[in-house]
Parts: structure tokens; C-alpha cells; sequence
């Protein structure tokens, strides 16, 4: 159903961007692969990626903390294939502490990486999508875009921040064919989270799996995490032409933590 799309998806060399990868390419949209990895990793994705769905796929390694290297990586997705039909704005980074003692570069890194990154993407990705008339941004926020945690204070205003800034968006395309959602997961089985979960452990000194459980069950109703492949799996909804009227939504993947 995406044949003849392109596709960015920003880091996708692991976790919920992969998966979203893998379910875009196989429905025929042509993709490009993204993330901080070796190039040598990222050309093995690229290759695995052209010889099981049959697209045409570009790998950038860009670090989106720097506007200059995102200007780099438009240019070339502009150059290779003159348009491009759907951004997933997912790349992201997690730090937890308190305010008090939250690091300075840590904060300016997930700001830059988790926020600005989405708004310098979009604003050369819009007028591509505009000019044919079609176009499906989807900025993966989270359920921290829509409540708040204890030391997460850069993780939440970037999401704040994000489902702010897919709401202006969301405005100002409607009339041109462009949707721009935010979508909101709560727990993801990632390596995203591996930090909290083994911190949490060394805490209470249990094991991993016990961690894992508590940390779910702490905020999140439904006791399991959400795979990669069902957060994929929405967005690709989001790219569909049926998905058309739904714009300027965040919509929660979160097992009922915001329903509280
Ligand atoms: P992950 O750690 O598995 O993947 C992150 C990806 O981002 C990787 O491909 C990495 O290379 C890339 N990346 C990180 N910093 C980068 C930079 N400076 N430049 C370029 N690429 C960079 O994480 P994930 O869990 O799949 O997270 C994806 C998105 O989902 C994030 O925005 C995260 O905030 C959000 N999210 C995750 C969860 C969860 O529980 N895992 C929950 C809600 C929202």
C-alpha cells in the first residue's frame, strides 16, 4: 500500500524505529535507515533491508543532535530520491535525575535529540510532502509528552514539547493533503530502557525480571510492556489514506497510564 513512498525513519537501527522500518519496507515504501551506528552496520541493514522487501533503502548515520549533519541528511535524501512522503520523528535518548543534579549537557542533548531534531526535519519535509500533495509525519512522543515522572524533567518537556509542536504542524498542513501526529507509548521492550531497569534493580537488589515487573507495574495498569512491532504497527495505520482525518492527535499506546 506505500509503493512509491519514501520513507524516513530516525533511528531505526534498533528498537521501535527498526520494527517501524522493517513494517514500512513490506509494504513497498522505499526507506531510509537511520541511527549512530558503524556505517558498517548500517550498510548490512541496507542490504538485509533491499534483498527481503525488494525497495530502495539510503542509511544515514547523522547525529540529529547537530542541525548541520540533519541539513546534510535532507540534502541527500533530496538528491537520492527527489521526494519523500513520510517522516517518523522516533530517534531519542533518556536520562534520569533529579532537576538538582540533572547535568547541563544532558539536558541540552535530549532537548537537541528528543525536540529541536523533529522541527529542523520537519521544516525542510513539509514542503516535499506539499508539493505532491500527500504527506504523514509521525513524531514517536510518549506518555511523558502527556504527564510527568520523577527525574525525567528533560525527557518530559522535550515530549511536552514534541505533541506542542505536532499540534502547529497539524494546523498549518491541514489543508495540504500533510497529517502530523504525535504518538505516546508507555513501557516498550527497548534497549532504551535498560538503564532504568538495572538501576532499579540494583535498588531493591533483585534480579532483572523482578525489576522489569515493578517498574512496569509502578505507573502502567496493563502489566506488560508493548513490543517494537505493535508501536510500529499504529504508525503504519497513520500512514494509511484511511488514517486522513486523524491529525494533530496524540494518541496513548500505554496500557491505561494515562487513564488515571
Ligand atoms: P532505542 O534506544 O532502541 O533506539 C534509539 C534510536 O535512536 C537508535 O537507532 C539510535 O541510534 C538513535 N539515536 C539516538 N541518539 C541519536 C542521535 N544523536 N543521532 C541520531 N540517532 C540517534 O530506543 P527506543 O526505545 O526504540 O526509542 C525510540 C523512541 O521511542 C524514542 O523517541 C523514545 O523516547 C520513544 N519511547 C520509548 C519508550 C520505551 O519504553 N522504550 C516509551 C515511550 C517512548
Amino acid at each position: 500500500a506505500l509503493k512509491e513512498k519514501v520513507a524516513l525513519i530516525t533511528g531505526s537501527t534498533s528498537g521501535i524505529g527498526l520494527a517501524t522500518a522493517h513494517l514500512l519496507a513490506e509494504q513497498g515504501a522505499n526507506i531510509i535507515i537511520h541511527g549512530l551506528v558503524p556505517i558498517s552496520e548500517g550498510l548490512e541493514l541496507k542490504q538485509q533491508f533491499e534483498d527481503k522487501y525488494g525497495v530502495k533503502v539510503m542509511f544515514s548515520d547523522a547525529n540529529i543532535a547537530e542541525s548541520e549533519q540533519i541539513d546534510l541528511m535532507m540534502l541527500n535524501i533530496k538528491n537520492t530520491f527527489k521526494q519523500l512522503d513520510i517522516v517518523v520523528n522516533n530517534a531519542g535518548i533518556q536520562y534520569t535525575e533529579t532537576i538538582e543534579n540533572f547535568p547541563r549537557e544532558k539536558w541540552n542533548a535530549i532537548i537537541a535529540i528528543n525536540l529541536s531534531a523533529a522541527f529542523h526535519i520537519m521544516q525542510q519535509a513539509l514542503p516535499l510532502m506539499k508539493e505532491r500533495k500527500w504527506g504523514r509525519v509521525i513524531n514517536v512522543a510518549s506518555v511523558h509528552g502527556l504527564v510527568g515522572s520523577a527525574k525525567k524533567s528533560a525527557y518530559v518537556a522535550a515530549k511536552h514539547g514534541l505533541v506542542g509542536l505536532t499540534k502547529v504542524a497539524a494546523i498549518e498542513e491541514a489543508a495540504n493533503g500533510v497529517t502530523i501526529n504525535a504518538i505516546c507509548p508507555g513501557w516498550v521492550e527497548t534497549p532504551l530502557i535498560n538503564n532504568q531497569i538495572a538501576e532499579l534493580a540494583k535498588q531493591q537488589g533483585t534480579n532483572i525480571t523482578e525489576a522489569k515487573h515493578q517498574l512496569i507495574t509502578n505507573k502502567q495498569p496493563l502489566p506488560a510492556m508493548a513490543t517494537p512491532e505493535q508501536i510500529g504497527n499504529l504508525i503504519l495505520f497513520l500512514c494509511t489514506d484511511t488514517a486522513r482525518s486523524i491529525t494533530g492527535a496524540s494518541l496513548p499506546i500505554d496500557g491505561a497510564w494515562t487513564s488515571q
